[in-house]
């Protein structure tokens, strides 16, 4: 893919980058690789002044960087001023924890003192998506430079001013030059620099195939990696809920940047008895969201992100329709405007052999499942290849015991909607990944946990 901006909400070509040649690349590992031998030296003290002034800067200019995003990847531009808010929040996060998070631990054994001592790898390659461009690498950052580690980002091909911004802002915060740098290279490249002896390690939020491309190459070279990859969320709603309060999160969580969420509610999961009304009530509300220009402020719903991401999810609904699936409103790419724009569109009658069922819908597709009791909600819910998040919602406090148990996810939130925060971790199992971010246990996924025995 070219490393472009293209405006989704027109599909204007903005401006077109060379990518680094061997030789550039080879440049900027060396000055990483020097970089890193003074900055794991540096006190938590001083990194911490760093990554506060980058907190001030995101929240300075955050209207500038906001309209980068919505510009590159069409999010509408009031998310992507809260995403540049959060940026911030992570950044002061662990400026205040991460000394803590890494201090020395003691343990008592026959040793006259025996600890656990965290040390930074070295370089650590950043492989990142369009969706959240902002947010996905300052997650990555905020843990790994205040560990010691110095970062190298691969950001997708569409999102490059993306990338160059979060690279002069960590410049600018003051870094030492060579702590964190952007490369402009192609996803081809990926697999080279992972078999560079000072690339120590990896953190990749995509798709399965380049998940799965990543963790090969690394593989090969005993390297680690952390994968974020897919999710197809479930969303149950039990009798007891508040049906107002669960469809308006509904739609939330299924809307969340046009759709193209890991993490956004994509299998709604209701029980019979309150299945009419909940079905009615959403598709009121989905039927009153505006589509339009994302840099407008009444806007819900933007252009996805690329023509490619646009054909695909109306691939995926016909085919679901071929299968026996049921478009309640939507359905098709709207023809009307230029741009990447699908219209909100909920499925209903998806047999459990309805390919679809499997799958996970980048953009605002909906699925509606209707299920007899809680046992077939979390079957379903448990039904696919992912495991990234899960919404449950009832107000019977055995039925949340059982959804918190039986449900197979890296998290489960119960009567609110899956979302990140600094102060959780945050990650899948099955093959939406595995690994941290955020939290404490985000920034122990990059660190030598060291053993040190003395007599
Ligand atoms: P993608 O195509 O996998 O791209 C993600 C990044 O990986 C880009 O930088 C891309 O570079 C690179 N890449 C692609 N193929 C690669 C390969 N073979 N080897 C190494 N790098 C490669 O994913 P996407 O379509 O942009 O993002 C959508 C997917 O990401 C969805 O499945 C979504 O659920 C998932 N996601 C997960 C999380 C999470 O936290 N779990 C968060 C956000 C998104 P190019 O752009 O140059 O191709």
């Amino acid at each position: 893919m070219a490393i472009a901006t293209i405006n989704p909400a027109t599909g204007e070509l903005l401006k077109t980058f060379e990518p680094l040649n061997d030789a550039e690349i080879a440049h900027k590992l060396d000055l990483a690789q020097q970089a890193f031998e003074k900055y794991q030296k540096i006190s938590f003290q001083e990194r911490s002044v760093w990554m506060q002034k980058a907190a001030d800067i995101l929240e300075q200019e955050k209207a500038d960087f906001a309209k980068i995003m919505t510009l590159e990847m069409g999010k509408p531009f009031k998310a992507a001023i809260a995403e540049v808010e959060k940026c911030a929040l992570v950044c002061r996060y662990y400026a205040e924890h991460a000394a803590e998070f890494l201090a020395d631990v003691t343990v008592k054994t026959d040793a006259s003192h025996s600890f656990v001592k965290y040390q930074p790898l070295g370089i650590i390659l950043a492989v990142m998506p369009w969706n959240f461009p902002f947010w996905q690498v300052f997650r990555f950052v905020a843990p790994a430079l205040m560990a010691g580690n110095v970062g190298l980002l691969k950001h997708a091909s569409n999102v490059p001013q993306c990338a160059l911004a979060i690279e002069e802002i960590i410049q600018r915060a003051g870094f030492p030059t060579g702590v964190f740098q952007t490369l402009l290279i192609g996803a081809a490249k990926v697999a080279d620099l992972m078999s560079d002896d000072r690339v120590k390690a990896a953190t990749l939020t995509g798709s399965e195939p380049a998940g799965a491309s990543l963790a090969a190459a690394s593989g090969k070279q005993i390297k680690k990696t952390v994968l974020e990859l897919g999710g197809s969320d479930p969303f149950i709603v039990l009798e007891s809920a508040d049906l107002e309060a669960a469809v308006t999160t509904a739609t939330t969580a299924r809307m969340l940047n046009n759709g193209q969420s890991c993490i956004a509610a994509k299998r709604f999961i209701v029980v019979e008895t309150i299945a009419d009304k909940f079905e009615k009530l959403l598709l009121e509300k989905f039927q009153a969201l505006k589509v339009g220009n994302p840099m407008e402020s009444e806007t819900d719903l933007g252009p996805l992100a690329t023509p490619d991401i646009l054909k695909e999810i109306d691939q995926q609904v016909q085919a679901g329709v071929k299968n026996g699936a049921k478009v309640l409103t939507g359905g098709h790419p709207l023809s009307d405007r230029p741009g990447n724009y699908y219209p909100p569109t909920i499925l209903t009658d998806i047999s459990p052999e309805n390919p679809v069922a499997q799958e996970e819908f980048f953009g605002p597709v909906a699925m509606l499942f209707r299920v007899p009791d809680i046992d077939a909600a979390i079957k379903i819910a448990n039904s696919t290849p992912f495991g990234l998040g899960a919404s449950a919602w009832t107000t019977n406090s055995q039925e949340r015991d059982r959804l918190i148990e039986e449900i197979e996810a890296g998290s489960v939130f119960i009567n609110g909607m899956v979302k990140s925060d600094p102060r959780l971790p945050f990650g899948g199992i099955k093959r939406s990944g595995y690994g941290r971010e955020l939290s404490i246990q985000g920034i122990h996924e990059f660190v030598n946990v060291k053993t040190v025995w003395v007599k």
